[in-house]
């Protein structure tokens, strides 16, 4: 309720109390009316941040927004007003429901330069972000009670996409070379041996959100083929798979499994991601159902900004921009490691991404990282609890710290502030 509303009394004027009655009893009557499935969305931890992050003053190390400020605004901007002064009758009308078929040619093109070679425009359907990609896939095939398995830790947001559909999340181990193989196998056996029906493994295998680890090379097949055994769908997320800045291109784990994943792809990370606009590459005999709950979630995709992105890849040097966000987060990575490396107290450690926006830091085993939040916002930086990427929100001795929107010299003075809110939860 705004000030304004209370008179110079200090006492609130009587329709006020009227309408905050009549609200009060409406909440009563209509809380019976909520789904059981609504109970289930839970606050994302990273956007009850977000609000925090946006005081002044504070280094914000919370969320893994992409830096935008190297795009060409006032070309895009131009492009932009083209479109709809050229083809307005078309940008600003529905399309079809998988999406144009100018932009599904052109992602293949994008799926090609992650070594995805065999895609074709019919395999792929846009999306409203890849989020929107997870959301249908758990649509078509999780009943409630059904299991999903996940990495942990795992992204919130399929975490809070999962728990919405009532499923049951089950997480797997990894270790610095990502999902371990022996543990995924163990999980099913046992899961399945308790008469539970799995219908997807949810993975990240490229700079993981949020630990940024990476699915080793000799592994990737591996989890395919455990999956494939026990016929359980692989859905593979990668929307930061073309933001390497070390080590050697691993191939997605569909680039041989065209029958066996879901490949979800986006532009959030190497464009935009204000335009919502992401895809999922989906096996020939699931693509039926799958197009069907896409067009049943958003009738379309936005086609002003499916022709705007068209636009993008075929007018701009987007594999140049690639390169200069590349070049850019590498620059952020470096000063985010050196930083930790010169002010971390002894007992910490913390993971080295070849690519992507995060670093995963782990205290001694027993600490719980949610409640230094607080003490961290009062020494000016903020961070994500690593509970917050488990389906339990148990107490966790890890924290994510995102790299990606926040200049070199920042990382350094963020990582400087936090180092001694650790250092005395450790002495404590
Ligand atoms: N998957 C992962 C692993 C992510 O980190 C994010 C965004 N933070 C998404 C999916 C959602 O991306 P989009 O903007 O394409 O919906």
């Amino acid at each position: 309720m705004s000030h304004e509303t209370i008179d110079a009394t200090g006492t609130l004027p009587a329709e006020a109390i009227d309408a905050i009655e009549r609200a009060a009893t409406s909440a009563h009557r209509h809380e019976e009316l909520f789904s059981d499935r609504a109970a289930n969305i839970r606050q994302s931890a990273v956007r009850d941040v977000f609000d925090i992050s946006m005081r002044p003053g504070l280094v914000s190390l919370a969320g893994g927004s992409p830096y935008l400020q190297s795009l060409p605004l006032e070309r895009l901007g131009a492009t932009a007003a083209r479109i709809i002064a050229e083809d307005g009758l078309t940008a600003l009308q529905y399309g079809t429901g998988q999406g144009t078929l100018e932009l599904r040619t052109q992602i293949c093109d994008v799926m090609a330069a992650e070594g995805i070679l065999d895609a074709l425009p019919e395999n792929v359907v846009i999306t409203a972000g890849s989020q929107s990609a997870q959301d249908v896939a758990t649509k078509v095939f999780c009943n409630p009670g059904d299991v999903v398995l996940v990495e942990d830790p795992t992204y919130v947001g399929a975490l809070n996409t999962f728990e919405s559909y009532q499923v049951q999340v089950e997480t797997v181990g990894m270790d610095e070379s990502g999902l371990v193989p022996e543990l995924l196998e163990a999980k099913i056996a046992a899961l399945q041996l308790s008469g539970k029906s799995i219908k997807f493994l949810y993975t990240i295998p490229n700079f993981n959100n949020p630990s940024g680890i990476t699915l080793a090379k000799e592994r990737r097949q591996q989890v395919v083929d455990i999956c494939r055994k026990a016929n359980i769908l692989v859905l593979e997320d990668n929307p930061y798979g073309l933001l390497r800045y070390s080590g050697e291109p691993l191939p997605p784990l569909r680039a041989d499994n065209a029958d066996d994943v879901i490949y979800m792809g986006s532009f959030s990370k190497i464009f935009a991601p204000g335009l919502r606009i992401g895809w999922a590459l989906v096996p020939e005999h699931l693509q039926r159902r799958y197009y069907l709950a896409a067009e049943s979630v958003t009738l379309c995709p936005p086609t002003l900004n499916q022709m705007l992105v068209s636009a993008y890849l075929r007018d701009y040097d987007w594999k140049g921009q690639i390169e200069t966000y590349r070049s850019l987060y590498a620059e952020r990575c470096q000063a985010m490691l050196a930083a930790l490396k010169e002010f971390m107290p002894a007992g910490t450690t913390w993971t080295t991404p070849e690519g992507g926006f995060f670093v995963w830091v782990t205290l001694p085993e027993g600490l719980d990282t949610y409640p230094l939040l607080h003490k961290a916002i009062d020494a000016g930086v903020v961070f994500i609890p690593g509970a917050a990427f488990t389906p339990s929100d148990e107490p966790s001795n890890k924290l994510r710290l995102a790299f990606s929107a926040v200049p070199p010299e920042a990382i350094t003075e963020g990582v400087r502030r936090l180092a001694p809110v650790l250092q005395e939860a450790i002495a404590a």
